[in-house]
């Protein structure tokens, strides 16, 4: 491409790249942002279907989940990219909603594309947009419902919810309790740290067989067979140290000039294990978890004294025990005693998944605990994972948050009543964006009519009806096809599942919409476009289509921007 300056022609992007500029820029974006909304549309709600994802290494995927349909697609297109970064957005502050946050963002998309065509200007469309998001947020938090941490009947309410409509939904109330009690048992107050919730995977078993451990699961088997598999009321010692002699102090070369010297070598080796053995039985610990090697003759003093003793434990396995029993990671044995030592009601070796397990229960703050998943074969339990994963999310953000509000399509028709009203006080061509980001809003009871087989028209005049009488909670029973009382119903969601897909879809569709220009080092299709967006170096000034000193910076600065 070539500009004319003076009667120099000047190059300013280089042969093989590509650009597309204004009505067409846009148009190619929300294309691709639709397509993304779409490709998981069929996904959403309680009879919603899953998808059969089969990477280029063959591995299969089958899933309900929107953010690792996503993920799985391997999508190029910088402007689809920017709809799955709402996915993965909404995946991390919440972990849940992630099917109806880009289903969002693909419908205000399409409202945009009808506004545009009508010559309202993307400017102002964003405004518009940003605006009513703002509203939209007021108007959920007024209408949201206050949950206290020990209300258990809607923590678990929400726990269920969540995994509607997914693998886990068989076996929904057990899990549900399951969730709600790891959640409770690592909450700190209000604050939740889902980290501290190791979730096992057992292939081979019925979901029903599902359980929560209270305490710490250890995939290690005691090092000597004659420990005992049992210890109960046990003090247990966490260990950042090895029980064996230093590598150096036994390779240091020794003069040996006969067999008594040799001896006496090996002898005092010995005694420095059998040192660290009674340190350790001294300070009174009856288990240990050390996260370095055990010499072999320190497993045998070991065992002589009746301890349970394990060897390579990894280092969050070690932090999690030392947090569970109370215990302090020594990093020096010699130096061990006894209020360095945590407590255990039992510690036992168990046969867990096919595999020989440490299992470390009844502790005082079992601030950590363990949800053994069973399922019958690999993709169910990872389905299952999945679901209980958004399950965790949503209980710890209500956790967090106190608020919830009623789901099948409530909050979105209550939204869309309240923002077309709102919209009459905004004036100007603003009011239409307002409008249309009401109307966008409705997509998501509409898809969850669709996807239930009913008819997507009657649900709604049906749901607008009942909202307009002040039934706030009115949402779509998808069994059904009725309009009825969500709360009710038990069909509960945390605020923030919301909150936050209405802040990110809004986001990602005004980013789009303000795109005029694509530049692309290279062919958009081919997936290079990665080329002009890693360099964010470029000075902001001077982007597409300025001054043609500037376009090289802008060109990373605008590519930038998209990626
Ligand atoms: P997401 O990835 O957005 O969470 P889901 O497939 O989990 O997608 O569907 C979530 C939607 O399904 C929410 O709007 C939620 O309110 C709705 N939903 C969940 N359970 C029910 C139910 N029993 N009846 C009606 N709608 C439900
Ligand atoms: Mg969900």
């Amino acid at each position: 491409m070539a500009q004319q300056m003076g009667n120099q022609p000047m190059i300013v992007l280089s042969e093989d790249s590509q650009r597309t500029s204004g009505d067409d820029a846009q148009s190619m974006n929300i294309t691709a942002g639709k397509a993304v909304a779409e490709a998981v549309r069929t996904t959403l709600g309680p009879k919603g279907m899953d998808k059969m994802l089969v990477d280029s290494t063959g591995n299969v995927v089958v899933t309900n989940d929107g953010v690792t349909i996503l993920k799985e697609m391997e999508i190029e297109h910088p402007a689809a990219n920017m709809i799955v970064e709402v996915a993965e957005t909404q995946e991390d502050e919440v972990g849940d909603g992630t099917t109806s946050a880009v289903v969002v963002s693909g419908e205000l998309l399409s409202e945009a594309e009808d506004l545009l065509d009508q010559d309202i200007h993307a400017t102002t469309l964003a405004q518009g947009y940003r605006q009513a998001a703002e509203e939209a947020k007021d108007i959920l938090e007024d209408v949201s419902i206050d949950v206290d941490a020990d209300d258990t009947e809607i923590l678990e309410q929400i726990a269920a919810t969540a995994m509607t409509g997914k693998g886990a939904e068989n076996a929904k109330d057990l899990l549900a309790d399951l969730v709600v009690r790891a959640v409770s048992s690592v909450a700190d107050g209000n604050e939740v740290d889902t980290d501290n919730i190791k979730v096992e995977k057992i292939v081979g078993s019925a979901v029903e067989n599902s359980e929560l451990v209270e305490g710490v699961l250890v995939d290690k088997e005691r090092v000597h067979e004659n420990m005992p598999y049992l210890v109960e009321d046990a003090d247990v010692a966490v260990l950042d140290d090895a029980l064996e002699v230093q590598e150096t102090e036994i390779d240091a070369e020794v003069n040996v000039t006969d067999p008594d010297q040799l001896q006496d070598f090996l002898d005092q080796e010995e005694e420095q294990l059998k040192e660290m053995v009674d340190q350790i039985v001294e300070s009174g610990a009856d288990v240990v978890f050390a996260q370095d090697g055990i010499d072999d003759m320190a497993q045998h003093y070991l065992a002589e004294e009746g301890v349970l003793a394990t060897r390579r434990v990894k280092s969050d396995d070690a932090t999690k025990l030392a947090r569970a029993t109370g215990a302090t990671v020594v990093s020096n044995v010699n130096d061990i005693e006894a209020d360095d030592l945590g407590f255990a009601g039992s510690v036992s070796q168990q046969e867990v998944g096919g595999s020989q397990q440490l299992l470390v229960e009844d502790v005082e703050n079992a601030k950590s605990v363990t949800l053994l998943l069973r399922g019958g074969t690999e993709h169910v339990v990872d389905e299952i994972e999945r679901a209980i994963e958004d399950s965790l999310g949503v209980v710890s953000v209500t956790l967090e948050d106190g608020k919830v509000l009623p789901g099948g399509g409530a909050p979105e028709t209550e939204l869309a009543l309240q923002l077309r009203q709102f919209a009459d006080s905004v004036g100007g061509r603003e009011q239409l964006a307002v409008e249309a980001f009401a109307d966008a809003l409705e997509v998501g009871p509409r898809t969850l009519a669709e996807n239930a087989g009913l008819d997507s028209i009657d649900s709604l005049v049906e749901l607008r009806r009942e909202h307009d009488a002040g039934n706030d909670a009115a949402g779509l029973d998808a069994y059904t096809g009725d309009v009825i009382d969500m709360e009710e119903e038990g069909v509960v969601e945390p605020l923030r599942v919301k909150t936050q897909a209405i802040e990110s879809a809004t986001e990602a569709a005004v980013m789009i919409l303000r795109i005029d220009d694509v530049i692309a080092a290279g062919d958009l299709k081919g997936g290079q476009v990665d080329a002009g967006g890693d360099d964010d170096g470029g000075p902001p000034a001077g982007g597409p289509g300025g001054a043609p000193g500037g376009m090289g910076g802008g060109m990373g600065g605008g590519m930038g921007g998209m990626m």
